[in-house]
C-alpha cells in the first residue's frame, strides 16, 4: 500500500494516517514535526518520527504483554505502524505523579513535587479551543463520552500509569506526567490509540532529573534528538 496523499484519511500534527485495503486498519505514519503551546512555535527535530515510532512500539508491546489492548498491530517501517482502526474520543486523558507544566503553573507550585496519588485530567480535544480542560460532568452532558465509558478509560488509565511507571522506573526514568488517548474499534471496544513516546510525556532522569522529553524542544533546551535517542536506548534494554 503506498502512502501517496489519494490514501490520506487525515493529518495531524506529528503523524499522518493512512487508509489500507483493510477497512478496519490504518497505516500510521510518524513525522519529524513538533509543535508546542497550541501551534505557536513550530520545528523539526531530526529524526524525531524514526525514535517515536519505536519507542511507541516498545511500549505498546510491552502494555499489550501485560494486558493492554492497544491500536498496534505491527511495524511496517522505521516510520510506519500498522494499526486497527479506531474512532478516536475526543479526549486527551492526562495523568501527573510528579508535578510540572500546566498545573504547577496554575498552583503556583513549582515542578518537581512528587504528588501523594496521581493526578488524573481530561481535556476536550479540540484545537481551536487550546484543548480546554474539562471534567467528567462536561465530558457527559456534552456527549463526549458516556458514563461508562469514563469508567472504562480511568480503569485502564490506572493500569497503564502503574505499569509505565514500573517500566521507565527499570530505565532509570521517573515518569513525571503522560497523555493518552483511547479510541473505539470496530467493535466498540475502548483501546489505547495514538502513540507514548517523549512528545507527549514528561521523563527524567531519575537521579539527576534531567529532562528527556519535549519540554527540551518547548523551552529551547537543546539537544532535543539526543534526549529522544537516550530514552530509546534505554527502554531497549529493559525487559
Ligand atoms: N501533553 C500532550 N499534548 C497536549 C498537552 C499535554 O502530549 O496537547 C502532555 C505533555 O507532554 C505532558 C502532559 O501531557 O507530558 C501534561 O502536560 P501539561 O498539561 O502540563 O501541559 P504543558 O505544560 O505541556 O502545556
Amino acid at each position: 500500500m503506498l502512502l501517496v496523499d489519494e490514501n490520506k484519511l487525515y493529518e495531524g500534527k506529528a503523524k499522518k494516517v493512512y487508509r489500507t485495503e483493510n477497512p478496519n486498519e490504518v497505516i500510521i505514519y510518524y513525522k519529524d514535526d513538533a509543535t508546542a503551546f497550541n501551534n505557536l512555535k513550530k520545528g523539526q527535530i531530526h529524526n524525531k518520527g524514526i525514535l517515536n515510532a519505536q519507542i511507541t512500539t516498545i511500549i505498546f508491546n510491552y502494555l499489550k504483554n501485560n494486558g493492554v489492548e492497544t491500536h498496534l498491530i505491527e511495524n511496517l517501517s522505521d516510520r510506519a505502524q500498522l494499526c486497527k482502526k479506531v474512532e478516536i474520543i475526543p479526549l486527551e486523558v492526562i495523568v501527573r505523579n510528579t508535578l510540572a507544566g500546566s498545573t504547577a503553573k496554575l498552583l503556583k507550585i513549582e515542578e518537581g513535587k512528587i504528588l501523594n496519588s496521581p493526578i488524573f485530567e481530561i481535556c476536550y480535544k479540540k484545537d481551536e479551543l487550546g484543548d480546554p480542560m474539562i471534567n467528567d460532568y462536561h465530558a457527559i452532558a456534552l456527549d463526549i463520552a458516556t458514563r461508562k465509558d469514563l469508567e472504562e478509560i480511568y480503569s485502564q488509565t490506572k493500569k497503564i500509569n502503574e505499569l509505565l511507571k514500573s517500566f521507565f522506573d527499570q530505565a532509570n526514568i521517573e515518569l513525571v506526567d503522560f497523555k493518552i488517548e483511547f479510541g473505539k474499534d470496530v467493535n466498540g471496544n475502548i483501546i489505547l490509540a495514538d502513540e507514548i513516546s517523549p512528545d507527549c510525556c514528561r521523563l527524567w532522569d531519575k537521579e539527576t532529573r534531567k529532562k528527556l522529553d519535549k519540554d527540551r524542544f518547548r523551552r529551547d533546551l537543546g539537544d532535543v534528538e539526543e534526549a529522544y535517542q537516550e530514552v530509546l536506548s534505554r527502554i531497549s534494554r529493559v525487559g
